[in-house]
């Protein structure tokens, strides 16, 4: 036959027509089971109607000519190898016909059992079988599902007929019905048929299969098979393909039973074999849970060789297919048929353990174990799970900012988070938004929930830093500080009522719902991002700012701090009256002052942190918030102000009134374009000496005692080379006096952030003045697109449900306009200074895609929050596996076409 016009694939007996590569014409179904039974596995024998054909149909509303008789051929073909005819009413065959489409669609498409079944030849099937009971069975389940699928009849009109029969015949539920009870059943079968179609019930074998054939053609194009796809992403146009196979019974006595199963636990990832079974029972006895399935361990009690026969086939196929498989079983009179089998669907966690056991198994390579776990589904592993079993009320849905769930009393400033959770009481902060003043609130929650804010909103940052769960951008959200009270999805919370949110989704619920803690570290993850860091190029750094931060980075692995927010550590009450005095200060020596207290606490976190970090590389940012940031809000200085009036204090009401001047003259209308970042070193220089001071003499003090601290200092917000040359030339001065003063300085590095667009541009010249730049890709991207990376979530929402955006670029880094700027900062800075060190410390640098195009690009190492630490650690590994295929298929490729160029006849002159 001409293999073009080829649409029937045979299996089973003594003919394999497929493979199990041909998933595209065969389905995953057709193509599993041509494999097993190539690799001698015991599938009963049928044919696969390839998905060609119901390409054909779907387009021409006919099956294609010639299938006719490929059908009548192969169903002749099927009778030979079984040794049963259709029609034979003393051995009848029987065929299921399935769905299989090529990516897999669980339950989205038809089956039918039992095809080829009707009256004549129940009475032989009762007599071969010994069973009457078995056969009527076989003949009601044939009718129900031909009716509802083949001939749409109501499902619940076979329920209730069902239902009648039993209360006939009294017992409970589950009892087996009588010889009896199935024929009335199937007499009301028949009747409900003929009523609803106006046509006797198809009973000649032949239409029976080509009923069923279309029905699981139309079953592609049902609502719910349709739906599947958009929200998998399958093509519509790929169609599946139709296998028939002929029946083997479950349900013939207590020595048949079906069952499903895997090799390895999916849950925990065991190696087990896991599943359960029911005797005398067909495989949807299973699924409509009627009865309660046994443990598949129990089949070893009763059976104990064909349960040994089915643990030798299944590990087979799991070292065949080198995955854990997903197997569907059933025997009849104790002989074992595999039905299906397919690589498992598993929780993270046994994803994991999988992955590191066969690998040390043998059974999969080392990089394969690292390309089969997901990054991101690392988070259920890492961060607290809710439990939602009691399908609890959703009240909003902000952006899933920070991941992990966590149930607190709401608090609706940090003020009153700190009072509350001395009373003992989890804690979860419901603000408008945070600033860098609300850390200390911060610091003592479960959670955080805001109204306004994205993916690098403060509150995002610092949860993520934190490790803690958030959810930013909650727009339904209105906060009533007079009375105390959130309006959240339209419903009021007084301040103190429970309150639960998941930042792994964004949802927000009402009351406290249970929460599983995380299972945190991992034997199996730790073995796997083993594997991980000797595959990895790129390291990966974290985002640090206290010591504690430093202390959970090095449990996990980092390759070093790739930033420390300095401004982070001015917060706590003890110092940020030192830092008001510092901004209030009328003059540079009271300025100085002021620094002098700062500079001993300052020095001693530097110091906590070279010690938990040594020897590896610490990257600490000067000071880069605006310094309004630092004082109170206008509404609590005036509260302040009058409370002195009254109680007539008046050297604190003239502290009050100036720090009241002093709010309005920082204030500004765009304070991420403002007075922040290098700026301020530029024009209070006495800042940047005293956090040099801090970051060398701490560096000098911890190197006395023995720790090998490597200080890199890094100057955010740079825009020009004139702005580097001078802040280099601050830095090293200062350096230099105290190498003058104490007769020793540190070895130190000298680096900048690169998040501005000119800086990008201009790369080539501001390296020239460092050791280092790191890519701050939140303002990047702020800067780049002119979106407020506190206020854009409103219309980036917008702009991705109309496809202007594909995804939000503070989440995910924008490689065609941000990712272009960096490509191009990147070569440059590369052609000054080849030996460059070039990192990624913005949000993106946490997030497996963006990681991707890093690698590609070329940067030396990411830096993100310690709760991300694993997540881009594995993402850095399988991109750099990647990396390291596509240039060796390019390298290959540039060699055949070298080696085909060297092989043409030269041209001769003419
Ligand atoms: C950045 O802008 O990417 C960055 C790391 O700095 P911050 O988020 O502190 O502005
Ligand atoms: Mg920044």
């Amino acid at each position: 036959m001409n293999p073009q016009s080829k649409h029937i694939y045979r299996f089973g007996g003594n003919v394999i027509e497929g493979n199990g590569s041909m998933r595209e014409i065969l389905g995953g179904k057709g193509a599993g089971l041509a494999e097993m039974s190539a690799l001698g596995v015991p599938v009963p024998a049928g044919f696969t109607i390839s998905t060609d054909v119901c390409r054909h149909y779907l387009e021409h509303g006919a099956l294609p000519r010639g299938l006719n008789e490929e059908l009548a051929d192969a169903i002749l073909w099927l009778e030979e190898t079984s040794g049963r005819r259709f029609n034979d009413p003393a051995n009848p065959l029987m065929v299921s016909v399935r769905s299989g489409a090529p990516i897999s669609m669980p339950g989205m498409m038809d089956t039918i059992l039992n095809v080829g079944l009707n009256r004549a030849c129940v009475t032989g099937l009762a007599a071969r079988s010994g069973s009457e009971r078995f056969a009527l069975d076989c003949l009601c389940r044939l009718m129900q599902m031909l009716g509802t699928v083949v001939l749409e009849v109501p499902k619940h009109d076979f329920d209730k007929a069902m239902k009648a029969a039993r209360a006939a015949q009294g017992g409970d539920e589950g009892a087996t019905l009588s010889v009896e009870s199935l024929t009335s059943i199937a007499m009301a079968f028949e009747k409900i048929v003929e009523e609803a179609t106006q046509q006797p019930f198809p009973s000649e074998p032949q239409l029976q299969v080509n009923m069923a054939v279309l029905a699981v053609f139309d079953s592609w194009q049902s609502d719910r098979a349709r739906c599947y796809r958009a929200l998998n992403d399958i093509p519509e146009e790929m169609g599946t393909a139709v296998t028939l196979q002929s029946m083997v019974f479950g349900n013939r006595g207590e020595t048949s039973g079906t069952g499903v199963g895997f090799t390895r636990n999916p849950s925990t990832g065991e190696p087990t074999l896991f599943g359960e079974f029911l005797t005398n029972a067909q495989g949807e006895d299973i699924v409509a849970g009627v009865r309660t399935p046994w443990p598949i361990s129990e089949l070893a009690e009763i059976m104990p060789k064909l349960h040994e026969e089915l643990r030798e086939v299944v590990m087979r196929l799991e070292r065949h297919y080198r995955d854990v498989q997903d197997f569907e079983f059933t025997f009849e009179e104790g002989k074992l048929f595999l039905l299906q089998t397919r690589s498992a669907k598993r929780s993270a966690l046994a994803a994991v353990r999988n992955a590191v056991e066969m690998a040390e198994e043998g059974l999969i390579s080392r990089r394969e174990a690292i390309e089969r776990v997901k990054p991101s589904s690392l988070n259920e592993i890492l961060a607290p799970q809710l439990d939602l079993s009691a399908a609890p009320r959703e009240l909003t849905r902000g952006l899933a900012a920070s991941p992990g769930a966590a149930a607190g009393r709401i608090a609706l400033s940090s003020e009153m988070a700190v009072k509350m959770v001395q009373d003992g009481s989890p804690v979860m902060l419901v603000t408008e938004e945070t600033s860098a003043e609300d850390i200390h609130g911060m610091a003592v929650c479960s959670g955080f929930l805001t109204g306004r804010g994205g993916a690098t909103s403060h509150a995002a940052v610092v949860a993520r830093g934190m490790g803690k769960c958030c959810v930013t951008g909650a727009k339904e959200i209105a906060i009533d500080h007079a009375s105390r009270t959130a309006v959240i999805g339209g419903e009021s919370f007084k301040e103190g009522s429970w309150l639960t949110v998941d930042g792994s989704t964004g949802l927000v619920y009402a009351g406290r719902l249970p929460v599983s803690s995380a299972a945190g570290s991992n034997a199996y993850l730790n073995r796997l991002l083993a594997l991980a860091a000797e595959e990895s190029d790129c390291v990966v750094r974290a985002n640090a700012d206290t010591p504690e931060d430093a202390r959970i980075s090095r449990s996990l692995s980092a390759a070093g701090i790739g930033l420390c927010r300095t401004e982070h550590m001015f917060f706590s009450p003890e110092r940020l009256v030192h830092m008001r005095s510092m901004i209030l200060a009328s003059n540079t020596e009271e300025r100085t002052a002021a620094l002098e207290r700062l500079l001993p606490m300052q020095q001693a976190d530097f110091e906590e942190i070279f010690r938990q970090m040594s020897p590896l590389a610490v990257t600490i940012r000067l000071l880069d918030p605006p310094l309004h940031e630092f004082l109170p809000s206008i509404e609590e200085i005036d509260a302040e102000l009058l409370h002195a009036r009254r109680d007539e204090n008046w050297d604190a009401a003239i502290v009050w009134a100036t720090m009241r001047e002093r709010l309005k003259e920082l204030t500004e209308s765009n304070p991420m374009m403002g007075h922040r970042g290098c700026r301020l070193s530029l024009t209070y220089p006495e800042i940047l000496e005293m956090q040099v001071r801090a970051v060398l003499q701490a560096a000098c003090k911890v190197a006395g005692e023995g720790f090998d601290p490597k200080p890199e200092i890094m100057v955010p917000l740079v825009a020009s080379e004139q702005e580097m040359r001078v802040l280099a030339a601050m830095i090293r001065k200062t350096a230099a006096e105290l190498l003058e003063e104490v007769g020793q300085t540190p070895q130190y590095t000298l680096g900048t952030m690169i998040e501005l667009p000119r800086a990008a541009v201009c790369a080539a010249s501001i390296a020239k003045h460092v050791d280092f730049v790191s890519f701050g890709t939140n303002d990047l991207t702020q800067m780049t697109f002119g979106f407020s990376r506190d206020d854009a979530r409103s219309y980036i929402d917008s702009y991705i449900e109309q496809g202007i955006l594909a995804a939000d670029p503070f989440l995910t880094i924008d490689q065609e306009g941000v990712g272009q700027l960096m490509q191009m900062a990147i070569k440059a800075v590369r052609a000054v200074n080849l030996r460059i060190k070039i990192g990624v410390c913005g949000e993106h640098a946490g997030d497996p895609e963006s990681i991707r195009f890093f690698t590609r690009i070329g940067v030396d190492y990411v830096s993100c929050s310690p709760s991300r630490l694993p997540v881009a650690q594995l993402a850095v590994a399988q991109s750099n596996i990647a990396n390291r295929s596509a240039r060796l298929a390019q390298v290959s490729a540039a060699l055949t076409n070298a080696q085909e160029e060297a092989s043409q006849p030269i041209a001769l002159a003419s």
